[in-house]
C-alpha cells in the first residue's frame, strides 16, 4: 500500500534499523521504544489488521515471534516482556499494518497497554539492534 509506513519500511523507502528477514517476514527496532530492545515483526504482505491477515501468514510470522523474542531476551535481559497486538484504534493500533510488538518490560514500569509513543535515542537502539543481531546470530535456528 502506497501510504502505508510499514509497506514503505519493507520497501527500504524509508530507513529502519532492521533485524531479521525473510520471504514473508520482516523485523525491525520500534523508534518510540517503551523500554530498549522494543521492536516490531510484520509480513512484508499488506494487511490492516488481525481480522484480515489470512492464517498462512499468522502461521509464518509466530516463529519469528518467538525468535525475536528470545533474541530480545538474550540480548538485553529485561524483567519481561509482553507481545502486543492492536487492532483499531480503541485497542492501540496507531499503524494499520499488522505488527506484533516484542515488548520489554522492567519491573514495576507500570506500563499501560496504551503506552504512548515517545521518540528514542537512535544511537541507542541502534546499539540495541547490535546485541539482539547477534543474539540472533548466536541463536542461529
Ligand atoms: P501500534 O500503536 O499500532 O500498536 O504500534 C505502532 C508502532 O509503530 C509504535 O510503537 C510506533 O512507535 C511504531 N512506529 C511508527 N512509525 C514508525 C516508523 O516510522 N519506524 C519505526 N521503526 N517504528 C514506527
Ligand atoms: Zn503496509
Amino acid at each position: 500500500m502506497s501510504d502505508c509506513i510499514f509497506c514503505k519500511i519493507v520497501a527500504g523507502e524509508i530507513p529502519s534499523f532492521k533485524l531479521y528477514e525473510d520471504d514473508e517476514v520482516f523485523s525491525f527496532m520500534d523508534i518510540n521504544p517503551l523500554h530498549d530492545g522494543h521492536c516490531l515483526i510484520i509480513p512484508k504482505a499488506h494487511y490492516p489488521n488481525i481480522f484480515e491477515a489470512p492464517g498462512d501468514v499468522l502461521a509464518k510470522l509466530m516463529p519469528v515471534v518467538g525468535r525475536m523474542a528470545r533474541a530480545v531476551n538474550a540480548a538485553l535481559s529485561p524483567d519481561g516482556i509482553n507481545i502486543m497486538q492492536a487492532n483499531g484504534e480503541a485497542a492501540g493500533q496507531s499503524v494499520f499494518h499488522i505488527h506484533f510488538h516484542v515488548l520489554p518490560r522492567a519491573m514495576g514500569d507500570d506500563a499501560k497497554i496504551n503506552w504512548g509513543l515517545r521518540p528514542g535515542d537512535m544511537d541507542r537502539i541502534a546499539a540495541n539492534a547490535d546485541k539482539i543481531r547477534a543474539a540472533l546470530a548466536a541463536d542461529g535456528a
